[in-house]
């Protein structure tokens, strides 16, 4: 597989860098004279409905999210250079959000502690043109809220979200319908509403089964305050040094994964074992977790990280779960599937909430320079054209280890042109290389070009 080295022009995927990674201006895609100023309704406002909300900010537009924001989960997230790039685009304030840049990863044995591998990290900077980030997810989605509803130093327009706004029904014309009767008409229609969607039965063809199944896997999830974790000297050692980590530490048919967030504030954990849990069976992320029954779990990893396990705040469990198959279609008539309602995925790539914000990137080039709004459908059936094969592939790579590339070679190959990755350096170059800003913009210009022939 060709690499991306820092030091070469040519991209892994042939294109230069200079020229592929060149930052495009703020607003470059808002309405220009004679374009249509489009009315867009976006139902959800976590990551993919902020996102393209911030994407789209030129548009008039309305977001509708039933919760009253008080509920994104405690734990972290990372931001891969592929969202990150996205990010610098809308001008979110990276200094705000307070996240962790990775210094290094290390694979612990979870049992002894012994050391297996260090790997230093990359500069990612260097090699993607955007740097990987760690942050708590609360941070990541409040500065996302003021992205898109505050004014930017590049535009004053604001979104408006409506809290408390569960919509009930949408139609395929841009009806959106919410619990009390309101209706508002659409130009589009922007399904952003979760793993549990309402909506995206009214895109895909009958007979495509949205449903999630468990995979048999669950975490719990859980924070620690790097102070109360610095303050005992049986987990100090664990955490000192200047150094920023990312530890994976097995053990047996249990894994512990920890790395820091909130500007090194907080750690963040996640401990995989075999799913147990009872009931529960509509709930995926926020599960209420036994403190007792995860002592108990916790009791096959070495004794410090027991005690780190017993200093754990914010205590939840979150059930592994995923469709089948990926979807076959993202976009009907003004309506369009975009984050995890189109293509929930495992954690294995670190790439859901990445491929939701390169879903907004796309819809905000896509429905630029619109003339007519007889266009849009034809818009967003360019949107799947660019994003079928991505999010599918993605998917299916979240699926399954970045060392277990062997099990789904032959179910990933119809998704991606070119070499597969087969390894955690290889993954990162499929994942992080490409530009979603300007693969869109390139797509538009050559299917105008086309159109003009
Ligand atoms: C524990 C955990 C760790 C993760 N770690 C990473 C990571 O490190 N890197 C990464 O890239 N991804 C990660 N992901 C995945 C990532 O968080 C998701 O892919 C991303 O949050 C999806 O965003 P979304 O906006 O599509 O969905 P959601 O965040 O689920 O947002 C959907 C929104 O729609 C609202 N809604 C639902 N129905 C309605 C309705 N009828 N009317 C109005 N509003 C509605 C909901 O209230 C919600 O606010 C992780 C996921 C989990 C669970």
């Amino acid at each position: 597989m060709p690499t991306n080295s820092a030091h070469s022009e040519q991209l892994s995927n042939g294109r230069l860098r200079s020229e592929y990674y060149e930052p495009i201006p703020p607003n470059y895609f808002a309405p220009k004279p004679g374009d249509e100023v489009l009315n867009i309704g976006i139902v959800g406002a976590g990551i993919a409905g902020l996102a393209t909300a911030s994407a789209l900010l030129q548009s008039g537009h309305h977001v509708f999210e039933r919760s009253c924001f008080a509920n994104e989960i405690g734990a972290a997230i990372n931001m891969c250079p592929n969202a990150s790039r996205v990010l610098s685009y809308l001008e979110f304030n990276f200094h705000r959000a307070r996240p962790v840049t990775l210094d290094e990863q290390r694979l612990t044995d979870g049992r002894t502690l012994e050391v297996r591998r260090t790997q230093f990290t990359p500069d990612f900077k260097d090699l993607y043109g955007a740097p990987f980030l760690l942050y708590h997810r609360a941070d990541l989605h409040n500065e996302l809220k003021r992205t898109a509803t505050e004014p930017r130093p590049h535009t004053s327009n604001v979104a408006k979200i409506h809290l408390s706004a569960n919509v009930v029904d949408i139609s395929l014309d841009g009806e959106i319908s919410l619990y009390d009767g309101t209706k508002y008409m659409k130009d589009v229609v922007i399904v952003a509403d979760g793993i549990s969607t309402r909506f995206a039965s009214k895109v895909v063809d009958s007979g495509e089964d949205l449903r999630i199944y468990p995979t048999g896997s669950m975490a719990y999830r859980f924070l620690v305050p790097a102070e109360k974790l610095m303050e005992d000297p049986q987990t100090r050692h664990l955490f000192e040094g200047e150094a920023m980590k990312m530890v994976i530490s097995p053990a047996g048919d249990k894994r512990l994964v920890w790395y820091p967030c909130r500007g090194g504030e907080l750690q963040n954990f996640g401990f995989f074992l075999p799913d147990d849990i009872e009931g529960f069976e509509d709930e995926v992320w926020s599960i209420p977790a036994s403190r007792e029954k995860f002592m108990k779990a916790s009791t096959e990893l070495h004794p410090d990280l027991q005690a780190v396990c017993g200093k754990a705040e914010d205590l939840k469990l979150w059930r592994l779960c995923s469709r089948k198959k990926p979807l076959s279609k993202l976009a009907r008539g003004q309506v369009v599937l975009i984050g995890d309602a189109a293509h929930p995925m495992l954690p294995h790539q670190g790439q859901g909430g990445a491929m939701a914000i390169e879903d907004a990137a796309a819809l905000g080039v896509l429905l630029s320079g619109v003339r007519s709004k007889d266009a849009i459908p034809e818009r967003l059936q360019q949107f799947e054209q660019l994003r079928l094969k991505r999010v599918a592939a993605m998917v299916i790579f979240s699926s399954v280890g970045q060392d277990e590339a062997h099990r789904i070679k032959d179910i990933v190959r119809p998704f991606v042109d070119g070499p597969l990755p087969s390894c955690p350096a290889e993954y990162h170059m499929y994942n992080f290389t490409p530009n979603v800003l300007r693969d869109a913009m390139e797509l538009l210009e050559s299917n105008q070009n086309s159109a003009r022939l």
